[in-house]
């Protein structure tokens, strides 16, 4: 997820670039511009000042050589003569201004005639000199290369001019050209030099050079760069950008060099730059601070509503609300207040409504406790003559009957069981709806409960020519702990259902198991699948309602109140498991559910024991004592006894049974745990604690409340054993000859 930032940090993380980048940009715009106007300025004037001065010198050096050729031609015409020579050359060099000395030499290349006049050279030898050597031999006017004159001492350069009586050498003053190179150069930042064909420096704005007879440093390069057809170029002299503009003169081959200093072209530029960067940082500074003013206002107002907000979600309706001034936000004020009232007077409505919200559960659980414990009495209170007449109907079978006496007896016990089962089912729900169905943990084995599935509707299944299956998991251990007694109830329940609404095919009833998220504890996931019937799926979602049962005609044919699903669903639950059911019409149904079973503690056999006792044996001569309030009961327990030969003592309390112990002697009392005057917890308790000889004698508790939790109850108060209500013969039976012998 992106970690959320303040509006602050995103605020000027977008302004700063908002404000510089649009100023940044139009600052080196402007710049960049700027620059290349300078430079093309540059470059315009660079080339105008070439040109010009070019053509300057082209015209001086024309004009040299036309005048020498001119006075060639006078001389070939014999119009001049030595007599009137020395004067002309005088007038040449007076008008002319540009020769330092014009020199006349014969074909023997002797000096015979010169201006200004100068008695040593006048006879010397230049026939070995290249300029009088170049011209005879070529017949035209000749330039020679530059040269310091020994003569001048100053560079300079001669034009020789053949004529028919030798030749004419004029040596050209530079002084003159560097003059009128320096008058060509006054711009600042530019330097003007003309470079001989050997890069020789013959004419700089900057005096000394030329008369150092230096060569350019970078002289190759202009003289290459002379051949070129854009002959303007980027040079870096002494640390200096310089743009160089190269001119040839292709009257004598030098070169005009013109060096422009590009520093002139940057300092108005960089001064553009500081002031821009300057304005920059002035308009950014006072954008950030004008909307600092502005967003301050802003964040204030934000953290002032935060505060509120955080007010009322904390339930508390105090607002402090800031005016900004600002319409949009005393918009979002308004409302937030109108909001925070609306939810003020909400949330008292709902505090009201869930007063009486509670107040009406209260009374809805009440009633509800009052109906379940109502529904638990009346079962209770029918159970009791329910039993009654289930005992005498099985003593009256016991009597001699004829066939028909028989069927009707056996009709009545089966419709006195389908009531008790009934009634038995309203008890549990009852129970569990009024949250008082306890759980009660023990060491059970799988294989019992088993067991007794195949013992109970083995028969009944096969009667129906439907197999019973029964499976488990060879990896589920057959001990476990858990509450036998409800694993028990919710198998009974689902294989009854399968063998009730399956008529032919077969019932499995499996167990695998689960991945636990313990070690100690399983999960085990059973599921109990028939051939059968099989449910609409418009029933099945109501199928753990309780009451629900599929069509009517069904239930007329198989009977039953439709409570035997929602007390599995419940049990299942109350044991911490789930239950689902899975069913089509005519394609059988499957109820899958898982348990977890706790880890098994230390080996205890003592659950089996009851199990574990042969019924056979002979038991007339044990000595009875039967404490039983209720009549009906007592005659129960009395007819079944004598059945077996024992003709017991029957008492209505506790007290009694006491008083009778103390004036005969027993074998074995069967004692009723809730009688008037005396219960059998007190009884018990007294007679462990008598030291009478009967205090010892095996006491067994008989019960209408078989819930887990009671035998431990009973055992722990004194009592032997313990049987529940209604008595089954063979329960009755087991007892008897497990403790007669103690
Ligand atoms: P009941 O005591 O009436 O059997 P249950 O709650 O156990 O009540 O079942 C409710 C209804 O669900 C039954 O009446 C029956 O219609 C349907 N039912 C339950 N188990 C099965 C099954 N194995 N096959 C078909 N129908 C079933």
């Amino acid at each position: 997820m992106v970690k959320p930032r303040s509006l602050k940090y995103i605020f000027y993380r977008n302004l700063g670039p908002a404000l510089a980048v649009p100023l940044l940009l139009m600052s080196l715009f402007t710049i960049f511009t700027a620059y290349q106007n300078a430079r093309t300025q540059m470059v315009a004037n660079s080339k105008r000042v070439s040109t010009l001065l070019s053509n300057t010198i082209k015209t001086s050096l024309q004009d040299s050589e036309n005048r020498i050729t001119a006075l060639a031609k006078l001389l070939d015409d014999g119009k001049i003569n030595s007599t009137n020579l020395p004067f002309v050359l005088g007038q040449i060099l007076k008008s002319h201004g540009s020769f330092l000395d014009i020199r006349v030499l014969n074909d023997n290349g002797i000096v015979w005639a010169m201006s200004p006049h100068d008695e040593d050279a006048i006879g010397l030898d230049m026939s070995r000199t290249p300029q009088f050597f170049d011209a005879k031999k070529h017949g035209v006017a000749m330039w020679s290369k530059a040269y310091i004159s020994a003569y001048m001492n100053q560079p300079t350069a001669s034009i020789s001019v053949p004529f028919s009586g030798g030749v004419i050498v004029a040596n050209y003053d530079f002084v003159k050209l560097r003059i009128s190179v320096g008058a060509l150069a006054p711009e600042k930042g530019l330097t003007v030099a003309i470079l001989d064909g050997a890069g020789t420096i013959l004419a700089n704005s900057d005096s000394g050079k030329a008369l150092r007879r230096e060569r350019d440093s970078n002289a190759d390069e202009y003289l290459a760069l002379s051949k070129k057809s854009e002959r303007l170029a980027m040079f870096v002299i002494d640390g200096h950008e310089e743009l160089i503009t190269v001119t040839p003169i292709s009257v004598t081959g030098w070169t005009l060099v013109v060096a422009q200093d590009m520093q002139l072209v940057m300092d108005p530029v960089y001064r553009l730059a500081y002031t821009y960067s300057g304005f920059a940082i002035v308009f950014m500074l006072l954008g950030i601070a004008l909307a600092y003013h502005f967003l301050s206002r802003v964040f204030s107002y934000f953290q002032k509503l935060i505060v509120n907000i955080r007010r009322v979600s904390d339930g508390s309706y105090q607002l402090d609300l800031p005016h900004e001034g600002i319409r949009e936000m005393e918009e979002v004020e308004e409302n937030f207040y109108r909001m925070s009232q609306h939810i003020r007077t909400r949330e008292v409505h709902i505090v009201e409504l869930n007063e009486e919200l509670q107040f009406r559960l209260g009374e809805a659980e009440t009633a509800s406790r009052a109906k379940s414990e109502f529904l638990a009495n009346m079962s209770h209170e029918l159970r009791t003559p329910l039993n009654g007449a289930l005992g005498m109907l099985q003593l009256l079978q016991m009597c001699d009957l004829n066939s028909e006496q028989k069927d009707y007896a056996e009709i009545a016990i089966r419709s006195c069981k389908n009531l008790t089962d009934l009634l038995n089912d309203i008890l549990d729900l009852s129970r569990i709806e009024a949250n008082r169905m306890p759980i009660i943990l023990e060491r059970f084995h799988l294989s019992d409960i088993y067991t007794s599935l195949e013992e109970i509707f083995g028969l009944a299944a096969r009667e129906k020519g439907v197999d019973l299956i029964l499976e488990v998991s060879p990896e589920i251990p057959d001990a476990q702990l858990g509450d036998p007694v409800r694993i028990k109830q919710i198998l009974f329940n689902l294989v009854g259902n399968a063998v009730k609404f399956t008529s032919e095919g077969s019932i499995v009833v499996e167990a695998y198991p689960l991945p636990s998220k313990d070690l100690d504890s399983y999960r085990v996931l059973f599921s109990v699948s028939d051939t059968g019937l099989g449910i609409e799926d418009s029933q099945l979602e109501n199928i753990f309602e309780p009451f629900t049962q599929t069509e009517a005609s069904f239930t007329r044919r198989f009977g039953g109140a439709g409570l035997g699903l929602s007390i599995v669903k419940r049990l299942v639950e109350l044991m911490g498991g789930k239950i689902s059911i899975a069913s089509s019409l005519g394609g059988g149904t499957v109820v899958y559910f898982c348990l977890t079973f706790g880890p098994v503690p230390g080996q205890d056999e003592k659950a089996s024991v009851l199990a574990e006792v042969d019924i056979e044996g002979d038991l007339s001569a044990v000595r009875v004592l039967v404490a039983e309030d209720e009549q009906i009961n007592q005659m129960l327990i009395e007819g079944l006894l004598i059945k077996q030969g024992i003709h017991p003592v029957c008492v209505k309390d506790g007290q009694e049974a006491i008083a009778m112990l103390e004036s005969n002697s027993f074998d074995m009392v069967l004692m009723d745990v809730q009688m008037p005057v005396m219960d059998g917890m007190s009884a018990i308790k007294l007679i462990r604690a008598s030291g009478k000889p009967y205090a010892n004698l095996p006491v067994i508790a008989l019960t209408a409340y078989a819930m887990g939790g009671d035998k431990e109850k009973f055992l722990e108060a004194g009592f032997s054993g313990y049987i529940s209500k209604p008595l089954e013969f063979e329960d009755l039976l087991r007892v008897l000859l497990q403790h007669r012998s103690q």
